[in-house]
């Protein structure tokens, strides 16, 4: 069984892709969509040795070696142009993800929708699809095991829509979907950050003042007002 978090994911790939799962760890994803009959065939791509080895280990396993394709290389690299029509990049942080997406562009012709689990800084991740022609078209917000994730998906599209009539700082750090949708796991979410903003703040208040502490002030000042009007 897979995690409410993977199963999340695995809920939003399209019935009959070919998907490519990037960071694919024990390729628990793969696995999982491709016996359930949702996708005819995957790549899970990894960097690590390691988890590359656990995810030939699992595939063997499950009998899935003519329907997964285990590949060792950095992010995209690992797929062809045009082999596949879904990508999955799940467990890493925002920052990696749009890294991985920007490296790899020359590959997204073809790719028809982007199923992204940032563990934090999913901010990052909706710059990048704003900057690159991808239009939200789903956000979800789960907790398990005391963690909260976010699930963004998204295609080809208008990249500003999603975000109309809201203030555009604030949906990219909140997401559109998730800021009006205001779930209780959101809530929760920032009010935890909010009082860590705030925590922070008094002790820049209580440290020695310079440029660094007074931008990182102003920048704290400024999420939390967000927060609040959020
Ligand atoms: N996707 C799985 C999940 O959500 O449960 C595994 C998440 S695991 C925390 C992150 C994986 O991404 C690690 O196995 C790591 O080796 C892999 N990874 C990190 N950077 C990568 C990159 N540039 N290309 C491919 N894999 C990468």
């Amino acid at each position: 069984k897979l995690s409410d978090r993977l199963e999340a994911v695995a809920n939003n790939i399209p019935q009959g892709a070919r998907l490519a799962d990037i960071g694919s760890d024990h390729a628990y994803l793969p696995c999982h969509v491709v016996r359930k009959g949702i996708v005819p065939m995957a790549i899970a791509g990894e960097v690590a040795q390691g988890p590359f080895q656990s995810a030939i280990d699992q595939v063997k396993e499950e009998k899935l070696t003519d329907k997964i394709s285990v590949r060792k290389g950095d992010g995209l690299e690992v797929i062809e142009p045009g082999e596949v029509d879904c990508i999955t990049i799940a467990g890493m942080g925002g920052t990696l993800i749009s890294t991985i997406l920007e490296k790899g562009k020359s590959k997204l012709e073809g790719v028809s929708r982007l199923v992204l689990q940032p563990n934090v800084g999913s901010f990052a991740v909706r710059r990048w699809l704003i900057d690159n022609g991808w239009e939200l078209i789903k956000e979800e917000i789960l907790e398990e095991d005391r963690k909260i994730y976010e699930i963004l998906v998204a295609e080809k599209g208008e990249p500003l829509k999603p975000y109309q009539q809201m203030n555009l700082d604030s949906g990219i750090l909140f997401g559109p979907f998730l800021l009006k949708e205001q779930s209780a796991v959101f809530q929760d979410k920032w009010n935890a950050e909010k009082r860590n903003w705030e925590r922070i703040l008094k002790q820049l208040d209580e440290a020695v003042q310079n440029d660094d502490t007074e931008s990182k002030r102003q920048e704290l000042k400024a999420k939390l007002k967000m927060a609040e009007e959020a």
